[in-house]
């Protein structure tokens, strides 16, 4: 029986904490592997130095030095904190020399190595403090672990059946030592060996893929809400935990927004049909959401809505182009030359409509405009929209839940821009301005919800 354990940033963002998280560990029985984020406001603290150009390179490594340091000093002692010590000194340097080194910055994969240090630092503090309690346990990173990555920088996806093969090698023979392996989340090595991160937010994912990798009993999600709710707690004060989900609904709701897990974070397990929890490190006693295969039906209307915001509407118009097959087989085409994400297309008569991030928007219209002038007429971008992601039982099959939802929608004052229905079988998508996200949220929640 092996259960991969995932830590967040809060989970792990305090002695307090990393103390609670070790112990979560040291309950679970069989064998164990725990996949962890940076400490709470790392990270952001590396982009933004990666942003700021006079940013100084001691300061910015000041500050992770002290709120590790503190740490470590309050809970280990003797050759123990000597041992954290070397190690943590070592790897400081090995990021000191690297922010120093000119050249280094040239490489487009630069972001993800500085970005992704963070969890090297916080996964070595998990693993002295479970060597404390009296645990053998080993900090790995990504690239010991055997994490295999691909994609562009940012976006890295990982490569599963090599990851699988690596693990095996790497982990698998300390789980069954009865040492626990403490890994880095967020990032994966690229075929030249180097940091790519897979989003932010992406140790959600990490611990799938080792889940996945090593064939692995139970993924839990060990984070700083009650378990997966029927809103995002900070936008919905009055949402409630919700017990229980099937892979398709978190997998929908995660990647049109509902930011408790990474948006790729159901498909490594749901492959290989591992059960996931979502749970609150800091209430660990407090049941969670389980995610699997199948759950009995609720009969709830509404069990959940996310909201993805600063997207845009691209509307491509050309006579009759519902008859000329080959003319929406190019504007695919050249969407996909610009490798973009679609979140929703629609199509009428004389449009088709894409929807797409904010940012993705100049490279899109680039590759557009390489379509011949004479076959497209016009071009329409509506920018800062939002897609509003709303998951229920019989959604889509019971008669006159659209009317209902859309009433809703027009209680929030929103105009409803595009409507995915169908598209997906658990969900009900479609966008309005992002100025009235918010709202449609709520009041979609104070409907069908509750307060
Ligand atoms: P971690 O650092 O543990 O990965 P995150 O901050 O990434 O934690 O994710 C947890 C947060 O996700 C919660 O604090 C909550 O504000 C937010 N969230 C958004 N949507 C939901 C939802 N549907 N259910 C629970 N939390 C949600
Ligand atoms: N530390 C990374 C981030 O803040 C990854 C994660 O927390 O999942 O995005
Ligand atoms: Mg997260």
């Amino acid at each position: 029986m092996i259960t991969v354990l995932k830590f967040g940033g809060t989970s792990v963002g305090s002695a307090e904490a990393i103390v609670r998280s070790a112990k979560i560990i040291l309950m679970e029985g069989g064998g164990r592997v725990a996949v962890v984020s940076a400490m709470s406001g790392v990270t952001n603290h590396l982009v933004k130095f990666l942003e700021d150009e006079n940013a100084h390179v001691e300061d910015a490594l000041a500050l992770l030095e002290k709120k590790h340091k503190d740490v470590a000093n309050e809970l280990l002692e003797g050759e123990l904190l000597r041992g954290f010590s070397d190690e943590f000194e070592r790897r400081m340097n090995a990021l000191r020399d690297l922010l120093n080194d000119r050249d280094a910055r040239k490489d487009p994969y630069f972001s993800d190595n500085i970005s992704s240090q963070g969890e090297r630092f916080s996964t070595l503090l998990l693993s002295y403090v479970l060597r404390s309690m009296g645990h053998g346990s080993v900090a790995l990173t990504s690239e010991e672990a055997g994490i295999y990555a691909s994609g562009s920088p940012g976006f890295g996806t990982a490569d599963l059946s090599k990851t699988s093969a690596g693990l095996m090698m790497n982990v698998k023979p300390l789980i069954l030592k009865g040492v626990i392996p403490i890994i880095t989340g967020f990032y994966g090595r690229n075929s030249d060996g180097r940091p790519l991160t897979f989003g932010r937010g992406g140790s959600d994912y990490s611990a799938a893929v080792v889940a996945n990798g090593l064939d692995a009993d139970f993924l839990e999600i060990w984070t700083d809400v009650d378990g997966f709710m029927s809103a995002d707690p900070r936008i919905v004060p009055g949402a409630i935990v919700i017990d229980e989900m099937n892979f398709g609904e978190a997998a929908e709701l995660a990647y049109l927004g509902a930011k408790v897990l990474h948006p790729r974070t159901i498909e490594p397990v749901r492959m290989k049909h591992i059960p996931l929890k979502v749970k609150n490190s800091f209430k660990p006693d407090s049941p969670g959401t389980l995610i699997h295969h199948l759950r009995s039906s609720k009969n709830e209307m509404l069990r959940s809505v996310a909201s993805k915001a600063d997207l845009s509407i691209i509307t491509v118009s050309s006579s009759e182009i519902a008859y000329r097959p080959r003319m929406v087989a190019r504007i695919i085409d050249k969407i996909a030359d610009a490798g973009v994400v679609v979140y929703a297309i629609s199509t009428s008569l004389s449009t088709v409509a894409l929807l797409i991030n904010n940012p993705d928007v100049k490279e899109t219209l680039k590759h557009l405009n390489l379509i011949a002038p004479e076959d497209i007429e016009r071009i329409e971008v509506k920018s800062n929209m939002a897609l509003i992601c709303a998951v229920g039982d019989n959604l889509l099959s019971r008669c006159g839940v659209s009317a209902e939802i859309f009433g809703a929608v027009y209680d929030a004052g929103a105009n409803v821009e595009l409507i995915s229905e169908g598209a997906s079988d658990v969900s009900l998508n479609f966008v309005v301005p992002t100025d009235k996200a918010v709202d449609v949220v709520r009041t979609l929640h104070k409907k069908f919800v509750g307060e």
